[in-house]
């Protein structure tokens, strides 16, 4: 049994070699695992299932390739939240909660994104509340795609700008965020990305581990059912 952990792809048609190196790791490692987790910000920007560009379109097929063989299991992420069921259907994934609990090579594991985990960040928490309340969603699904366009690249450009000048600490988890989450859910294992801060955490009996973002290398977990890997490749 393997299981593949992929997150924070950002899936840009500015960045050609990042899908180009998504495309390898669907034929290459995917389609010979029996599970693939995606969590979150695997899009870079998401205005609504009724807006799918043709990149985003041929990211879908590719996913439904792989999902005749392996089961894809998507998490939303800051950049892609409003992804939905025609994705899911389009994609053969299924869309996970966040959290999510699993069981893997015999551990209960928490899957996350991870954003939710930066309580120090008291404005993007206010922001994330907002966006990820469904009467906001509505509204902002319910205005033209040059709209939701516009808000979306005034939204991504205001949350560079107050990330650029926020301390490490602040864009990074609240430790007591995740021992309270690990306590609350009784997992050993926590996985999630967000910060883009690739590593293995231990944390005495427990372990969070973070993917990193897919750029001049790209990340992902390997469990084989046994032992776990947090592995670097050059996706050139
Ligand atoms: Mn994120």
């Amino acid at each position: 049994m393997t299981t593949l952990f992929i997150s924070d792809l950002h899936l840009d048609e500015k960045r050609p070699d990042i899908s180009r190196a998504f495309f390898r790791f669907l034929e290459t490692k995917a389609i010979h695992a029996d599970q693939l987790y995606i969590l979150g910000d695997f899009f870079e920007v998401w205005i609504g299932d009724d807006a799918i560009s043709p990149f985003q379109e041929e990211v879908i097929y590719g996913l439904q390739n792989v999902s005749k063989h392996c089961n894809v299991f998507f998490m939303h992420g800051n950049r892609d939240f409003l992804v939905g069921n025609l994705f899911a259907d389009l994609s053969g994934a299924t869309l996970l909660p966040d959290p999510t609990i699993i069981t893997l090579a015999g551990e209960k594991t928490l899957l996350m994104h991870g954003d939710s985990l930066c309580t120090g960040d008291t404005e993007y928490m206010q922001f994330r509340a907002m966006v990820r309340n469904p009467d906001w969603q509505a509204e902002f699904l319910g205005k033209s795609l040059e709209e939701r366009i516009a808000i979306a690249k005034h939204l991504r450009d205001k949350s560079k700008e107050e990330t650029a000048n926020k301390e490490e600490y602040i864009t990074d988890v609240t430790p007591s965020e995740v021992v309270k989450v690990m306590d609350e859910s009784g997992c050993t294992r926590l996985i999630h990305g967000h910060t883009h801060r690739p590593a293995r955490h231990p944390m005495e009996a427990r372990e969070r581990i973070v993917l990193g973002d897919w750029g001049a290398t790209g990340w992902y977990i390997v469990c084989d059912g046994k032992s776990l890997e947090l592995l670097e490749f050059n996706p050139l």
